[in-house]
């Protein structure tokens, strides 16, 4: 295993299919792509532990493991609450996330016959390497995003006995309906028309409110579908969608991480001067967008000062400033403070038995993007979120809940 870390960066999708189950994507903000659609987290799993309303979903990130064949498709799912007096600093309150895995062989995706190849930190990346990450063109034109894999007969049949002579990968699985407003599981339904689901009383009561009511006895009497409906559902409850990029951290930045003992004064010299060359990483950011990211760590930085972990996260950052992930299982998180990081007592085992380890990083940028840095004093934010899994990545049929933790920024002045 190499020590190089992998970096998400946030981009525009530049066709909406790419952003959908079978590309396996990793992703920010929408809807989930659910990677097994019949075995979705519980509306009570997302559902927020404080507030009770349902968490928003925050990013999924692709993240196979080829030696591992439980695993070989492997995607964790990270909701939060937008509510800020549901979190506590330096806690795991206000997060949850889930880990998903198919083996090759599965009723959902047709197994393509590639081998994957390269070392695990290429099959992470969506576009710089390695065969899985190449999106499944061929799986998508056979089937959609949430059926399973039937061949698809005029006459029903057909299809029967087909499924029947291709054995066990063929089961028939009915996807789990999806609540139209946020995408997670949706167990209830419109009592009116009966066509559309929901996770929870509190995005049927939303739906119904931003032009449900306009559509219900039209999609009852089936002069409408949902289709047609002329909102979105999704509007003020999903962040906004971006793909997510993984590239290897740059070189200079691990040096950095060996620890050349350069004065302070120096580093941050050059960390200006860096700033101002405008050598940033080209994806798709706006100058405004930049210095967006920037404020985001000025920010953080003015309270921040005297506290040498987080003079270190910034360095380490500035070769990269607009990295929203850092992904290396098994790895160090980077923290952003001396204070507030999860203790080993903090970080329970799978519920396997076996212990968790880190896996990935979800950085402060994150919040200009989602355009969580705008919204007034009272808007959710971190200085890093960090992922633990399990170290075995057990594999069970549906979702295992694995751990996150906030850490924020020291207050200390
Ligand atoms: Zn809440
Ligand atoms: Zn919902
Ligand atoms: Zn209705
Ligand atoms: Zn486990």
């Amino acid at each position: 295993m190499t020590g190089k870390v992998e970096l998400g960066f946030v981009e525009k999708a530049e066709c909406p299919e790419e952003l959908t189950s079978p590309y396996f994507p990793s992703k920010v903000g929408g809807r989930p792509a659910w990677l097994d659609p019949t075995h979705l987290p519980t509306s009570e799993q997302t559902a927020c532990r404080v507030c009770g309303l349902p968490r928003t979903f925050l990013l999924q990130v692709y993240a196979p493991l080829e030696d591992t064949p439980s695993a070989f498709h492997r995607t964790f799912f990270l909701f939060m609450c937008l509510n800020p007096s549901c979190h506590q600093k330096n806690s795991a309150h206000g997060f949850s996330v889930f880990r998903c895995q198919l083996p090759k062989t599965n009723s959902f995706y047709e197994d393509s016959g590639e081998e994957s190849s390269g070392d695990e930190s290429a099959s992470i990346g969506s576009e710089s390497t390695g065969a899985t990450s190449e999106p499944r063109v061929d799986i998508f034109s056979t089937q959609t995003c949430f059926s399973p894999s039937q061949p698809e007969a005029v006459d029903g049949s057909t299809a029967v006995s087909e499924s029947l002579k291709q054995g066990p990968s063929t089961v028939v699985a009915e996807p789990t309906p999806l609540c139209v407003v946020c995408g997670s599981a949706g167990p209830k339904k419109c009592s009116r028309c009966r066509t559309v689901h929901y996770c929870s009383r509190h995005h049927q009561t939303l739906d119904w409110r931003n032009g449900h009511k306009l559509f219900c006895s039209d999609l009852a009497g089936g002069r409408c579908k949902q289709q047609d409906v002329t909102y979105d559902p999704s509007y003020r409850v999903c962040l906004p969608e971006f793909l997510l990029v993984m590239e290897e951290e740059p070189a200079a930045a691990m040096e950095e991480e060996e620890g050349v003992d350069r004065g302070e004064e120096d580093r941050m010299r050059d960390y200006h001067k860096f700033v101002k060359s405008g050598k940033y990483h080209d994806h798709d950011a706006s100058r405004s967008g930049k210095k967006r990211v920037e404020s985001v760590m000025e920010k953080a930085e003015s309270g921040t000062m005297s506290d040498k972990v987080f003079r270190a996260f910034r360095r380490r950052v500035s070769f990269e400033p607009e990295q929203v992930i850092r992904y290396r299982r098994g790895g160090v998180p980077l923290l952003v403070s001396r204070d507030g990081a999860p203790q080993a007592a903090d970080i329970p085992p799978c519920l396997c038995g076996a212990k968790r380890q880190f896996e990935f990083q979800v950085m402060p940028q994150l919040l200009y993007y989602l355009k969580l840095d705008t919204v007034s004093e009272a808007s959710v934010d971190w200085g890093t979120v960090l992922i633990y899994t399990c170290s075995t990545s057990c594999f069970s049929t549906g979702c295992c809940v694995e751990f996150a933790w906030k850490q924020d920024f020291s207050a200390s002045k």
